[in-house]
């Protein structure tokens, strides 16, 4: 059986930060990356906005400001950023102050989906040419102990559909899309987790004309009362997506996203946001994921096996949005995600976070007067399932000797910068010589 000193399951920021910081050390172990994609598959590749201000991004129950700020700039001095420029901030932040909101002021890149994956791939060839190995389009199926490791020993096995390898520390960055992955690995491993936190939201989609403000910031961040907040807005070539998850039992269901090209592509005059509101689960009902997907499959019903899409014209009258009279007169762009299905968010979305949303975009409207126009789309649901948040042992994220477990399916990241971030701790952790976390950890 092969085996490396370093197996690394995901190549989204959160591995790749783990490895180029490896390699950095004074002996490089020898690593393994796997990937069940051919590419990484999370924000790397989708448009590709990278934050570099405290607190985006970062979690609070693993980073505090002062060590969050310290590796940021070390993120910031490997990748290079070409900062965009912002104008008019204190204009927008007046008006959200005087609401009881907030806009926070970012520093902020944008490489484009296309640009994403032009860096990706200058990434990955940098880390092949130093050596390290990869198993791209092969997913980590099984990960299990190797008995009675001590010493110098490998402690862990994991099996892909091609091979079985071992190695002396693993680091499991699965990503969003991998939590059921990592919900099974921890409950094999007797990992303790909880997963009681959920965004649940829309994405709203306009004409940039009547959200101007992306022509001055490119993702404002606006923080309302009751958690509510926006969340990766997208320009100039922007769409709507939707991402595909199943339900326990293989039923799909869908979470609406967005992305934009580069400058290089032409503008089709839209601008696209996720409005958010963070829902934090209380006893009996603890799980956020499972929760989340009652509400993803409760959504594909109504749409008829796709996201729900309603014109704010028709939701201020109480109607549904119908194929029929989704485009005219004031109706006067076509929704870039064309499976979605006209319908009423309404009967979809729980009136308590619905209620909070809508109070949210009303004030967003008084900040930038318009975004609420007629022609408005919003579409249902977004669903961020950030949730699953193990019991961390130390500062690099260790949750038994030689399992490091890291970025957004971990939870220690909710944005590109943050994973990259936690992989140099993680691998700090590997060199010992993590400067993180002497504290141990909050369970969230
Ligand atoms: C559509 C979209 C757009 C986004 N846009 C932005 C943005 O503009 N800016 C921003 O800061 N953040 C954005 N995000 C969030 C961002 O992607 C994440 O915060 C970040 O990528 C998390 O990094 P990660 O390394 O933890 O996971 P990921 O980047 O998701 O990488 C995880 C990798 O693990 C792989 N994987 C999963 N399971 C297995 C397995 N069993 N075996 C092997 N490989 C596996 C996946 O294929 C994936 O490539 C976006 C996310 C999405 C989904």
């Amino acid at each position: 059986m092969a085996r490396h000193d370093v197996v690394i399951i995901g190549t989204g920021p959160a591995g790749l930060g783990t490895a180029f910081a490896l390699l950095d050390s004074a002996r490089p172990p020898s690593i393994l990356m796997l990937d069940r994609n051919a590419f990484s598959s999370g924000g790397l590749r989708n448009d590709c906005k990278m934050n570099f201000t405290w607190p985006v991004g970062f979690p609070e129950s693993s980073w505090d400001e002062a060590t969050a700020v310290r590796y940021l700039a070390r993120v910031e001095a490997f990748l290079k950023p070409e900062i965009l420029e912002r104008r008019n901030v204190s204009v927008y932040a007046g008006r959200a102050a005087r609401l009881g909101a907030g806009l926070l002021e970012i520093r902020q890149a944008h490489l484009g989906t296309d640009g994403g994956l032009e860096l990706i791939k200058s990434l990955v060839a940098e880390l092949g040419r130093r050596g390290v190995e990869f198993g791209l389009g092969e997913a980590a199926h099984e990960v299990w102990p190797v008995v009675g490791a001590s010493g110098g020993g490998d402690r862990f096995r994991i099996s892909t559909p091609k091979r079985e390898v071992s190695c002396r520390d693993l680091i499991v960055a699965p990503g969003r899309g991998g939590f059921a992955f990592l919900q099974g690995l921890m409950t094999s491993l007797g990992v303790p987790f909880v997963d009681n936190v959920v965004d649940i939201g829309l994405r709203v989609e306009t004409r940039e004309e009547h959200y101007p403000i992306v022509k001055d910031y490119y993702d404002p961040k606006f923080l309302f009362p009751q958690k509510v907040r926006t969340f990766c807005t997208n320009s100039r070539a922007a769409h709507v997506v939707q991402e595909k998850y199943e339900d326990t039992d293989g039923k799909p269901w869908y979470s609406v996203n967005g992305h934009s090209w580069s400058l290089s592509r032409p503008s089709n005059g839209l601008a696209n946001f996720a409005f958010l509101r963070t829902i934090t689960l209380t006893e009996p009902l603890a799980s956020g994921q499972s929760y989340a997907r009652m509400l993803g499959v409760q959504a594909s019903l109504l749409g008829g096996g796709a996201p729900i899409v309603q014109r704010v014209g028709d939701f201020r009258l109480g109607k549904r949005s119908k194929a029929a009279t989704m485009n005219g007169d004031l109706y006067d762009f076509e929704p870039t995600l064309v499976s979605a299905t006209p319908g009423d968010i309404s009967l979809a979305c729980p009136s308590k976070i619905l209620r909070a949303l809508w109070r949210g975009l009303k004030s967003l409207d008084t900040i930038v007067p318009g975004v609420l126009h007629p022609s408005t789309l919003m579409y249902y649901p977004e669903i961020k399932l950030y949730a699953n948040r193990p019991v961390f042992l130390d500062g690099s994220f260790l949750v038994q000797p030689g399992l490091r477990l890291i970025g957004d399916g971990a939870g220690t990241s909710r944005g590109i910068t943050a994973a990259w971030a936690s992989g140099l701790r993680a691998a700090e952790g590997i060199l010992g010589e993590n400067d993180g976390g002497a504290r141990p950890l909050k369970a969230y």
